[in-house]
């Protein structure tokens, strides 16, 4: 054992640790959620060719100059033109082309007008019909500016313009972006790959029923949907046996197709501790992974360190589910997101000041930093701070308490005595 480390320090050294992921070309839907590592210029103009924004009737603008209810401007209907359709019959002077919204406006169109400012089309004929058989004549009711209802081509997006710029995420409306330019694949950093193994001889999967001392492994599957959610792709692996060789040969395994490593248990000083005594000496050439004692509660002891040829970063957090639950949302997560290639203000969880409301004072260990289980209910109108209360007891195997937990409770390293009423930093869980 190295001496203390605090929290703060930790993560530091975590992080300049960990690197971007190389950038991948990738389809559209497989980079959802992902950077972008270049700008991407837009190609060809957007909207393409100019096009109706209405239902209506392509016309020139001298064409329905001062027409009203009253006294309407007749022209001649020469043909229709659909959204997609090739053939576009011209409108020359006197005449109208229908035209369908998205429809590409017809040569000579200086404008549209909408359906409902003309009789329709049929000559006098119910107002708004589109659908019926067409007149001959269209009865145009109001005037028209130039361009009225035309979406001119490149109004969106001009050809050449930046349509997205290095380091965006890609949500939806992003994805849309490059779909509607025609870009098929984009360069972005990839998910992580994360392996989750648990160790311990006393874990079964659950679906399995326990036997004497047997406990299920619900790590491997907190931290496996953790790290999902922190954008990464996870992968669980079967629990391992308290056996230092056996853990040696899966991590081998599973380090070919791992970004990044997530282990929990084995990391105390008890007489079966793993991961401690099958990860403290590596040889050289297969990494190293320190352990540490962290100024925090839970989570004193864990590991971290960068293993097997590709160097990858590897946690080995506490055996507690609470320890590796709090252990991951401040270490791992901000590591996997970094890998992912989002700046150092997007690492982390959000933080908000929150005024405490508990039965009590809540005594804290002196010198740690202590991560307690709460629930946080945002500023009602005109308060300045949401309200943060304590969910269950302190103890580190107390799942249930932290299922229904929705923050965390910071209470700082010189404080003994947290008294309701007091003002601390509570991280917001997803
Ligand atoms: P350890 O550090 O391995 O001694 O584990 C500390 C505590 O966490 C023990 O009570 C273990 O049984 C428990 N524990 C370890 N791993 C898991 C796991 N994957 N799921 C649930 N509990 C675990
Ligand atoms: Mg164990």
């Amino acid at each position: 054992m190295t001496d203390t480390w605090s929290v703060d320090e930790h993560l530091d050294d975590v992080l300049r640790a960990v690197r971007p992921l190389d950038p991948i070309e990738l389809q559209l839907l497989d980079a959802q959620g992902c950077v972008l590592t270049e700008d991407v210029t837009v190609g060809a103009a957007l909207p393409p060719f100019a096009n109706s924004s209405m239902d209506g009737y392509a016309v020139r603008v001298a064409d329905v100059e001062g027409a009203t209810e009253a006294f309407p401007a007749s022209l001649a209907l020469v043909g229709e033109v659909a959204a997609g359709a090739e053939e576009l019959p011209a409108v020359r002077p006197g005449e109208a082309v229908r035209i369908m919204t998205g429809a590409q406006l017809p040569p000579g169109a200086q404008a549209v007008v909408p359906v409902e400012w003309t009789d329709g089309g049929s000559g006098g004929g119910p107002a708004v019909d589109m659908t019926g058989p067409s007149g001959d004549q269209v009865r145009v009711h109001r005037p028209a500016a130039l361009g009225q209802f035309v979406r001119e081509a490149g109004s969106d997006a001009a050809a050449g313009a930046i349509a997205l710029t290095a380091g965006t995420v890609l949500g939806a409306s992003q994805l849309g972006l490059l779909a509607a330019i025609g870009r098929a694949t984009v360069p972005v950093r990839p998910r992580p790959r994360v392996v989750v193994l648990s160790t311990g001889s006393e874990l079964v999967p659950p679906g399995v029923s326990l036997g004497p001392g047997q406990i299920h492994d619900s790590n491997g599957f907190m931290l496996a949907a953790a790290a999902h959610e922190a954008g990464a792709v996870a992968y669980r692996v079967a629990a391992v046996a308290d056996d230092p060789g056996t853990l040696r040969a899966t991590l081998d395994d599973q380090l070919a197709s791992a970004d990044l490593v997530v282990t929990s248990g084995g990391v105390s000083v008890g007489a079966y501790d793993v991961v401690k005594e099958a990860l403290s000496e590596l040889p050289p050439e297969q990494g190293s992974v320190e352990f540490r004692r962290l100024a925090m509660q839970p989570g004193k002891p864990q590991g971290f360190g960068l293993v097997g040829r590709a160097r990858s970063p590897l946690f080995a957090l506490p055996g507690n589910p609470v320890s590796a639950f709090v252990s991951f949302e401040l270490f791992v997560r901000p590591a996997l997101r970094a890998m992912a290639g989002h700046p150092a203000d997007a690492l982390h969880r959000p933080r908000v000041p929150a005024e405490l409301v508990a039965d009590g004072a809540l005594k804290s260990p002196d010198g740690r930093r202590q991560f307690l289980r709460g629930h946080y209910t945002p500023p009602a109108p005109g308060a300045a701070t949401g309200t943060i209360r304590p969910v269950g007891a302190s103890g580190s195997h107390l799942i249930a308490a932290l299922s229904r937990a929705n923050a965390l409770i910071e209470i700082p390293e010189g404080v003994t005595e947290a008294t309701p009423g007091g003002e601390f930093s509570v991280v917001l869980l997803g």
